[in-house]
């Protein structure tokens, strides 16, 4: 299978190109949900793969953030998993007599192992907000490339240079 590409034109109204955030399906289904019904064609018409090469660098970031955007969601889930456990454990604790020490490590070790999906988590926040950063900073920096990449890739497009809503106001 081909891995997913990285980077999309109009993922969001207000956007020319950035890199996905999490599967693009997901944000395709969500536009569906969650858009009003009028926008939801014109969001889906012009959200596409971006098709030409991009500097090395810019591509490197993106697949940077791509990668610790999906660390950001496994470890998230990680740490909620085992914040359940520590959640029950510590329920089995309050009930167990004092002596049960069989409760008691059970509590403590998921303490332990909560504590460090927690310390997972943080990280990957971190890496995350920096590839962040970066990307949108050269995606500053190649703006003027964008903009000729995206009048190739994107005929017929109503973006004004600040949305693909150019009559709607608010939009
Ligand atoms: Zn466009």
């Amino acid at each position: 299978m081909e891995p997913e590409p990285i980077f999309y034109w109009h993922i969001h109204h207000d956007t020319l190109m950035e890199p996905r955030c999490g599967p693009i399906g997901d944000r395709i289904a969500y536009i569906r949900r969650a858009k009003p019904d009028y926008q939801v064609p014109t969001r889906l018409r012009f959200l596409k793969a971006v098709r030409g090469r991009l500097n090395g660098v810019l591509a490197m970031a993106g697949e940077e953030y791509v990668a610790a955007e999906q660390l950001v969601a496994d470890t998230r889930r990680a740490r909620g998993n085992a914040q359940d456990a520590l959640d029950s454990a510590r329920m089995d604790l309050y009930d167990a007599p004092w002596f049960d020490l069989r409760a008691r490590w059970a509590f403590y070790k998921a303490r332990f192992l909560r504590d460090r999906k927690r310390d997972a988590e943080v990280a990957a926040d971190a890496w995350r907000d920096k590839s962040l950063k970066t990307c949108n900073y050269l995606l500053r920096i190649f703006r003027p490339e964008i903009e000729a990449l995206h009048k190739q890739e994107c005929p017929n497009c109503p973006w004004d240079g600040n949305t693909i809503f150019p009559e709607q106001d608010g939009y």
